[in-house]
């Protein structure tokens, strides 16, 4: 039969290797989706593309599936990050949700002047990035990192990466990318509360940032970081 389920695992892939399931798994496929020993999934891990495996094994709390033939190679993602300062849970969710179908390689939530939350579920997170990657047909999920506080991470700026500054006093501006570098790059979007001007200052002047207007009017948070991934990736990335 043909394979439509798509799962994100931990284990390797290869020919006739064997993945072990484990009970949400096995309760997902077998409970929820009501497969049986024979039929098809297909698999990936981030790291050896898309593979077609048989269930060989199915019970209430584990079974294995051995995997046959790669389906798809690994496509990595262009090597962009999604910095944002984290909001309202559900908003949050989304930014995550999208960033991964967009193409982001790793997601850092930053905490800003003006971002109210103190804490994310880091956990929560990283699993709603592993089911965008299950449902877009990618083979590579993103990293979602910790809290950091964004001076920190500015502090630790490695070098050679590019920074688009979607910055919301830019609002009609029309600056666009322009004739930016292509390489490694970092989206920065903020809060719903926008940025204080001691970090606009800063984000201003480093070396490498290209300060950017999401167009004349105010987005939400949310909706900017679609529009910034969308016209990164229409313009430097891998569409
Ligand atoms: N409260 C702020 C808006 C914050 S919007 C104000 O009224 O000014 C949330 C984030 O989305 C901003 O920090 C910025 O990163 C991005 N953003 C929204 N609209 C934008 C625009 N037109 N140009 C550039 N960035 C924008």
């Amino acid at each position: 039969m043909t394979a439509k389920i798509r799962l994100c695992v931990d284990q390797p892939l290869g020919e006739a290797q064997s993945v072990p399931l484990s009970r949400d798994q096995a309760h997902y496929l077998f409970g929820v989706m009501r497969l049986g020993v024979g039929d098809a999934v297909l698999l990936f891990n981030s790291r050896d593309g898309e593979w077609r495996a048989e269930v060989v094994e199915a019970g209430k709390r584990g079974g294995a599936l051995r995997c046959e033939v790669q389906t798809r190679g690994l496509q990595m993602p262009p090597d962009l990050w999604l910095l944002f300062a984290p909001i309202k849970k559900a908003r949050t969710d989304f930014i995550v949700e999208k960033a991964t179908e967009m193409g982001a390689a790793r997601i850092l939530p930053v905490q800003t002047e003006f971002t109210n939350a103190e804490r994310i579920r880091q956990e929560r997170l990283q699993a709603h990035a592993v089911e965008a990657a299950e449902q877009c047909g990618g083979t590579y999920v993103p990293e979602v990192t910790g809290l950091q506080k964004l001076d920190r991470v500015l502090d630790a700026w490695p070098e050679g990466r590019q920074l688009m500054f979607c910055d919301e006093a830019e609002v009609g501006a029309g600056r666009v990318l322009g004739s930016a570098p292509r390489g490694p790059w970092a989206i920065l979007i903020g809060p719903e509360g926008g940025f204080s001007e001691r970090e606009r200052a800063r984000l201003h002047d480093l070396a490498f940032s290209h300060v950017v207007s999401l167009g004349p009017r105010i987005l939400r948070a949310d909706t900017a970081a679609v529009a910034a991934l969308t016209l990164w990736q229409q313009h430097l990335g891998d569409w």
